[in-house]
């Protein structure tokens, strides 16, 4: 079926009992087993260890990443954790692209090292980095594509290419552009990572996160890291997640044309110095967006003439956007990354990664383009 479709059908059916036409919430932590000979007859037996109203939201992005199957999790930190818990051990070495979520970067620099791992964080961008980081010890490769908050591509099929060679693994975070635009698994990844809580969901109603695979061996590593831990999803959470996945397409679509629009917008604009948008002709890796994704997505960044201090100015007194943090939903969020986001960040790993002082990160909605436009208009006229 169409992408539109298996947004809409796949993974549910109206409930048997009662023909209600969207999975019951099965707010229930315990099933009733038949007999002690029919111990998990109909599936389900503690709600760490699944949950039916979870299950249908699994099976779903099973279908929409055309993986091998999927387990859900309460964030998509935790499903980042379970990765790691299901796959490393002491003495295993991961390579990690250098602009990942910062709170990424923060656990594999943190808690990986703490337990033995050792990390080293590379230029993703950069295949002979990426190469040359892959020694004998290396698990696997964890890319951002596009990376957060600079909107550097990686090129996922030239990665996989390279971690199939080493026979490692190839984890991608598939959050911002979500199966709708990219298909990491068409492009020879191993594991898609998603926050739940980005477009997925896309209605700032919940923080959720996702591990799709594309086999049964690396399901079970990661969902028994998952029962283990208890990192699980809420059947709340996965009910409001499924509802949002129904218009992820109409979404995606009006977000990124809103983004474009804006980005060239801003482009034009003369107390602006630099877009970042990968939709733009200008971004240094247009033609890889062009090659591997069928949409540039919705975030986009810029940098105020006048620096970090024009852009606090620019933040604190643009009308209609949201200064928060979040992104991907329909209400457009601006964000400073450097003091936001990414504030774990060191100082000189951030300088590397070409997050700025002054960089301005935006995650356009779906409000009139032009009232977002003005708005920004209303904000660099104080700067
Ligand atoms: C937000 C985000 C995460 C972490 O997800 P949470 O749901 O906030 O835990 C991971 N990766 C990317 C790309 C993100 O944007």
């Amino acid at each position: 079926m169409g992408f539109r479709t298996d947004q809409i059908h796949a993974g549910v059916s109206p409930d048997p009992v009662t023909g209600g036409i969207l999975t019951p919430i099965h707010q229930s932590t315990t099933f009733v087993q038949e007999s002690v000979d029919g111990y998990m007859d109909r599936g389900y037996s503690y709600s760490r260890a699944g949950n039916p109203t979870v299950r249908a939201l699994e099976e779903k992005l099973t279908v929409l990443e055309s993986g091998h199957d999927t387990t859900a999790y309460g964030s998509g930190m935790a499903a980042t954790v379970a990765v790691f818990l299901g796959l490393l051990r002491a003495g295993d070495h991961v390579v990690i692209g250098r602009v990942v979520y910062g709170g990424t970067y923060r656990f594999a620099d943190q808690f990986l090292r703490k337990f033995g791992v050792d990390v080293d964080f590379v230029n993703a961008s950069d295949l002979e980095a990426v190469d040359a980081a892959i020694r004998p010890e290396t698990k696997l490769v964890f890319t951002e594509t596009p990376a957060n908050p600079t909107l550097d591509l990686t090129d996922l099929a030239a990665v996989s290419e390279l971690t199939r060679k080493h026979d490692i693994l190839h984890v991608t975070d598939n959050t911002f552009l979500t199966p709708y635009f990219q298909k990491p698994f068409e492009l020879g990844a191993n594991v898609i990572v998603h926050s739940t809580t980005k477009y997925l969901d896309g209605h700032n109603a919940t923080l959720g996160g996702a591990v799709v695979v594309d086999s049964a061996e690396l399901q079970e590593s990661i969902a028994f890291a998952r029962i283990s831990a208890g990192l699980v999803m809420s059947p709340m959470v996965a009910w409001l997640t499924l509802q949002g996945i129904k218009t992820l397409s109409e979404r995606m679509d009006r977000q990124s044309a809103n983004a474009l629009a804006i980005a060239e917008w801003l482009e034009g604009h003369p107390k602006v110095e630099k877009v970042g948008y990968p939709g733009l002709p200008s971004h240094p890796q247009h033609a890889l967006a062009n090659r591997q994704a069928t949409g540039f997505g919705a975030m986009a960044w810029f940098e105020v003439a006048g620096g970090t201090e024009a852009g606090k100015k620019l933040m604190d007194s643009v009308p209609l956007w949201s200064l928060a943090e979040n992104l991907g939903q329909v209400e457009s969020i601006i964000t400073h990354p450097v003091t936001m986001t990414h504030a774990a960040v060191p100082p000189e790993e951030r300088k590397a990664a070409g997050i700025t002082d002054g960089l301005v990160r935006l995650s356009v909605g779906m409000e009139d383009v032009e009232d977002l436009i003005a708005a920004l208009e209303e904000g660099l006229e104080k700067v």
